[in-house]
């Protein structure tokens, strides 16, 4: 059994979105701690090009806050994510794809291809997609 007060501390390092401690390369990214391709930054996220794209147009909406995925409880971030929404259209549009089309997509745990535990909106465009996903 661990001591009742490395639990706790266990605990608020959890909590407070230390992730970065534990090695989130999305965290590092967000604190200028790991390089990346940066499209976009605010207080509250990060756009980065997808280091492994999948289209032409790749890129990578960040939280800036540790969320793990669309799992977590979400109820205090409502606004949040309505921002990231307003991202992606924003990148859609300065990447020239919002009119003739862009992807986005969430994946959540193992089975939907989640790799990076630290949620993130992919925009995908400049080619055609097929539905439905592979
Ligand atoms: P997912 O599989 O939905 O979790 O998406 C993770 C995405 O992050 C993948 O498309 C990876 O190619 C991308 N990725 C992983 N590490 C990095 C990195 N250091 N910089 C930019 N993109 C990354
Ligand atoms: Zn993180």
């Amino acid at each position: 059994m661990l001591p009742f007060a490395i639990k706790k501390l266990l605990f608020y390092a959890f909590k407070k979105g230390m992730m970065k401690m534990f090695g989130c390369i999305f965290c590092q990214i967000a604190a200028h701690e790991k390089p990346a391709k940066i499209f976009y930054e605010d207080d509250h996220c990060m756009v980065i090009q997808d280091t492994n794209p999948q289209a032409p147009v790749h890129l990578l909406v960040i939280p800036r806050k540790h969320i793990v995925s669309l799992n977590d409880d979400l109820e205090k971030d409502k606004e949040l994510l309505g921002h990231l929404m307003t991202v992606v259209h924003r990148m859609a549009k300065e990447q020239g794809i919002d009119g003739t089309g862009y992807r986005t997509l969430i994946n959540t745990n193992a089975e939907a291809g989640q790799t990076v535990f630290h949620l993130h909106i992919h925009v995908l465009g400049g080619r055609i997609f097929r539905w439905p996903p592979g």
